[in-house]
C-alpha cells in the first residue's frame, strides 16, 4: 500500500464508503492518516445516577423501563428510563427505531451521553448504547473522535486507520540530531500516537510535531514561489496613475488612510524596477477589494491583463459585478471564469484572454486550468489568500512571464508573525475601518432569548435590512446535538408565520437556507437572491464566511456559538456592520461554562479582529488546542499560527538551513 493509493485499497472501503469519504476531502491513504481527530472521548467509570449534573459528559449502567415512543411533525421520538439503585434518568433519542428491539424493560446497557435539563429533571439526548464487555474494552483509553458526515462514524474512521498503520511505512523526513535537539517525534510515530494515543500529553507532543512539519511545508512552499532574484526584474513597469486618480475621485466614499497608503506602496511597487511581491493585510471590511481594483485599473491603462482569484464562485460574481460597474467606463473589459460555467463558456473565456479581446478576468480555481492563456498578464490578485494551497498561488503566477503578485488577507496576525510567515513579502496593513461606520453591538446570550432574537430579526426586516443566522450543522446528526439549518429554516418559518398572525400584520419574511452540501449552481442563486434583497433572512452553515458583502444585511445570530473559533466568529461577525446603518451580532450559547462566557466575551468587547486574536491567545492554555480551533483560518489542519508561534520561528530557523544546503 502506497500513501498515494486510493482509500478503495483500505480494507472495508468499498464504493459507497469512497463516496461518503470523498465529502470528507479523503480520497488517498494519505488523505485518511491525515484526517486526524478533532477531540478525543475519554471513557470513564460509569456514574450513579443521583450524582449526575447538568452538562456533564456521562456514563450509567442499569435496567431498562418505562419505554415509550411518540412520532411528532418532523421527528420519531423514543424516550425510556434507566435505573440503578441511587435512581432513575430518562434518555431520549430522535429518528432510531431500530433501537426499539433493543429497548426491553429490564435489559441492561451502558448509556454515554451529555446531561441536559428536562423540566424540573434530568435527560440525555441520543446516548450512545453499550454491552458491559464492549464498554470495557473502551475504559481508560483515548479514543479519536473526527470530523464527520453521515454515514460515516468515528469507529469506523478508527478501525480504517488502523488497518493502514499495519500496511504501510512512512518516510522520517527530519534528521535525527535535530529532532532530538528540538523534542520532536517520529514523524511514522507523531501520526499514529496523534490517532490514537495514550493520554493527553502524549496527542499534544504528537500534535506537536505535526505543526512543525505543516509550517515547514508551508513555508520551504513559499520560497519555491518566491521569484529568485535575477528572475523578478519588473518587466511590467506601470507609472501613469491617472485613471486610478479619476476613479478615486468617483467613488461614493472617500479613501481611509490606511487604503491610500496601501495603495502608495502598491503604485511604488509596479513603478519600480522590481516585481511587486506585497501581502495587503486588513480585517474584515476594512475595503481590500477597491484597492484590488485600482491596481487592476493601472495595469489595464498600461495596456496589460489582469487575473482576480477569489476562493469561492459567489464571492468572484460579487467581484464581477463590482469591477464591471466600476470599471466599464475606463474601457476595462472584464470576464469571469468559475468552475460552473459549461466548457463552451469556458472556451470562450480562454480565447478572450489569450487574444486579448477581455483585459481582466476574476474567477476561482478555475483561472489555473490548464486552458487559461494570456496576452500579457501583468497583476496576478489572489484575495482571501490563506484559502489557498501555496501550489495554487504559484500556479496562478506561473501563468504570467512573472507578473506582480498582490495577495489580500483578512487574518490578522501579528507583525512579527507575518514577517516570519510571509518571509520576504512586502506588507501594507490596513488597520483602519471607514469613518462612517458605527461598531456592531454585539450580544451574548442563552437559547432562552432566541425568541427575542428572532423577533428582533423580524423587526429589522420590517424596517428595510436582511439578516443572517449561522448553524453549525447541514442537517440533524446522530453524533451532534448542535443546531442543524435544514430543521432550523422549518422552525424558524414556524416561527415567523405565527408572528404575523399573533401581531396581525401578515408580514411575509423571507426565509431560506444555504449549505455546503447544495449544488454550486443552488448555492448562487441563493446567495444572488441575497444580494439582491429578494431573501430576508438567510439561514446557512459557515459556507457564507468567505468575503460576501451585502450592505444591507444587518443581524447576525450565530447558533452554538460554543462551538466555532474565535477568529472564525469574527468573520462571520464581519458579514454585517459593512454599511452604514447600526449592525448586531447575537452570539447563542448552546450550551453553559465559564470557559464559553469568557470566549464569547471577547467578542462581545472587541470588534478588532487583532485584539481577538491577542485575547484569545492570551485565554487559551497550551493544552487547550485540540479544543475549538481557528479552523477555517489559514489552511493548516492543526496548526494555530498564534498559539503555535514558536514552532513557526523553528520551522522558519529549519527551513533556512534546508534551503541554503540545496
Ligand atoms: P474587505 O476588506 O473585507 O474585502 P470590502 O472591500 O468588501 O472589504 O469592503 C466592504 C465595504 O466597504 C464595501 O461595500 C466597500 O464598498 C465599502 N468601502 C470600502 N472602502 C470604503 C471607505 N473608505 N469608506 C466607506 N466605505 C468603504
Ligand atoms: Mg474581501
Amino acid at each position: 500500500m502506497q500513501l498515494e493509493d486510493s482509500v478503495k485499497t483500505v480494507k472495508g472501503v468499498g464504493d459507497k464508503m469512497m463516496t461518503l469519504l470523498e465529502k470528507l476531502n479523503i480520497f488517498t491513504v494519505r488523505d485518511l492518516i491525515r484526517h486526524y481527530p478533532t477531540d478525543y472521548d475519554n471513557f470513564e467509570m460509569p456514574v450513579q445516577i443521583n450524582s449526575v449534573s447538568e452538562g456533564q459528559i456521562v456514563t450509567v449502567e442499569g435496567a431498562v423501563s418505562r419505554v415509550t415512543t411518540r412520532p411528532t411533525a418532523r421527528k420519531k421520538v423514543i424516550t425510556c428510563y434507566v435505573s440503578d439503585p441511587s435512581g432513575a434518568l430518562k434518555l431520549v433519542w430522535f429518528n432510531q427505531q431500530y433501537l426499539l428491539k433493543l429497548l426491553k424493560p429490564g435489559y441492561r446497557f451502558l448509556f454515554r451521553g451529555t446531561v441536559k435539563r428536562d423540566n424540573a429533571d434530568y435527560a440525555v439526548t441520543q446516548p450512545k448504547m453499550y454491552q458491559r464487555q464492549e464498554y470495557a474494552k473502551l475504559l481508560g483509553c483515548l479514543q479519536p473522535k473526527y470530523g464527520l458526515t453521515k454515514g460515516i462514524t468515528s469507529a469506523f474512521l478508527s478501525k480504517a486507520v488502523k488497518q493502514v498503520f499495519t500496511e504501510i511505512k512512512i518516510e522520517e523526513n527530519l534528521p535525527a540530531a535535530f529532532r532530538k535537539e528540538n523534542n520532536l517525534m517520529k514523524l511514522s510515530d507523531a501520526i499514529k500516537t496523534i490517532h490514537f494515543p495514550k493520554n493527553m500529553n502524549e496527542a499534544l507532543e504528537a500534535r506537536r510535531r505535526l505543526v512543525f512539519d505543516e509550517f515547514l511545508d508551508f513555508i520551504l512552499a513559499l520560497r519555491a514561489l518566491k521569484t529568485k532574484k535575477e528572475e523578478a526584474v519588473n518587466n511590467f513597469v506601470i507609472s501613469d496613475y491617472s485613471a486610478c486618480d479619476r476613479l478615486v475621485g468617483e467613488l461614493p466614499f472617500k479613501l481611509t488612510n490606511a487604503q491610500e497608503k496601501a495603495f502608495n506602496d502598491i503604485k511604488k511597487d509596479m513603478s519600480s524596477e522590481r516585481l511587486m511581491s506585497r501581502m495587503v493585510e486588513g480585517d474584515v471590511g476594512s475595503g481590500k477589494t477597491v484597492i484590488a481594483m485600482l491596481s487592476v485599473l493601472a495595469a489595464v491603462q498600461a495596456g496589460y491583463q489582469a487575473a482576480v482569484m477569489v476562493p469561492t464562485e459567489v464571492l468572484a460574481k460579487q467581484h464581477f459585478a463590482d469591477f464591471e460597474e466600476k470599471l466599464n467606463k475606463y474601457n476595462v473589459r472584464t470576464i469571469i471564469l468559475v468552475g460552473s460555467m459549461t466548457s463552451a463558456q469556458k472556451k470562450k473565456a480562454y480565447e478572450k484572454m489569450a487574444k486579448h479581446e477581455a483585459d481582466v478576468v476574476i474567477g476561482t480555481h478555475a483561472l489555473i486550468q490548464e486552458g487559461l492563456q494570456f496576452d500579457n498578464l501583468a497583476l496576478a490578485v489572489i484575495d482571501e489568500q490563506h484559502r489557498f494551497g501555496v501550489n495554487q498561488r504559484k500556479a496562478l503566477k506561473d501563468k504570467g512571464l512573472h507578473p506582480h503578485v498582490l495577495s489580500m488577507s483578512a487574518t490578522p496576525i501579528p507583525r512579527s508573525l507575518s514577517l516570519i510567515l510571509y518571509g520576504d513579502m512586502d506588507l501594507s496593513v490596513i488597520n483602519e475601518m471607514p469613518a462612517e461606520r458605527k461598531p456592531i453591538k454585539n450580544a451574548v446570550v442563552d437559547t432562552g432569548y432566541r425568541p427575542t432574537a428572532l423577533n428582533f430579526i423580524r423587526k429589522e426586516v420590517i424596517s428595510g435590512h436582511q439578516a443572517y443566522i449561522i448553524c453549525p450543522l447541514v442537517e440533524e446528526s446522530e453524533d451532534s446535538d448542535g443546531e442543524n439549518v435544514i430543521d432550523y429554516t422549518d422552525n424558524v418559518k414556524d416561527f415567523f408565520a405565527l408572528s404575523a398572525i399573533k401581531n396581525g400584520d401578515g408580514k411575509l419574511i423571507r426565509t431560506e437556507y444555504l449549505h455546503g452540501r447544495m449544488k454550486a449552481s443552488e448555492k448562487n442563486e441563493i446567495m444572488e437572491r441575497f444580494a439582491a434583497g429578494e431573501i430576508d433572512v438567510l439561514i446557512s452553515t459557515t459556507v457564507i464566511e468567505v468575503g460576501v458583502n451585502v450592505k444591507n444585511a444587518t443581524v447576525m445570530m450565530i447558533e452554538n456559538s460554543e462551538r466555532f473559533g474565535l477568529a472564525q466568529l469574527h468573520q462571520l461577525r464581519g458579514r454585517v456592520g459593512r454599511g452604514a446603518a447600526q449592525s448586531y451580532c447575537i452570539f447563542m450559547k448552546g450550551s453553559e461554562s465559564k470557559e464559553i462566557d469568557d470566549r464569547l466575551d471577547i467578542l462581545k468587547n472587541n470588534n478588532d479582529g487583532f485584539k481577538v486574536a491577542e485575547e484569545d491567545l492570551r485565554l487559551r492554555g497550551p493544552g487547550d488546542l485540540f479544543g475549538v480551533r481557528q479552523s477555517g483560518e489559514l489552511s493548516w489542519k492543526l496548526a494555530d499560527i498564534y498559539a503555535d508561534a514558536p514552532l513557526l520561528s523553528l520551522a522558519s530557523e529549519y527551513a533556512g538551513i534546508v534551503s541554503d544546503q540545496g
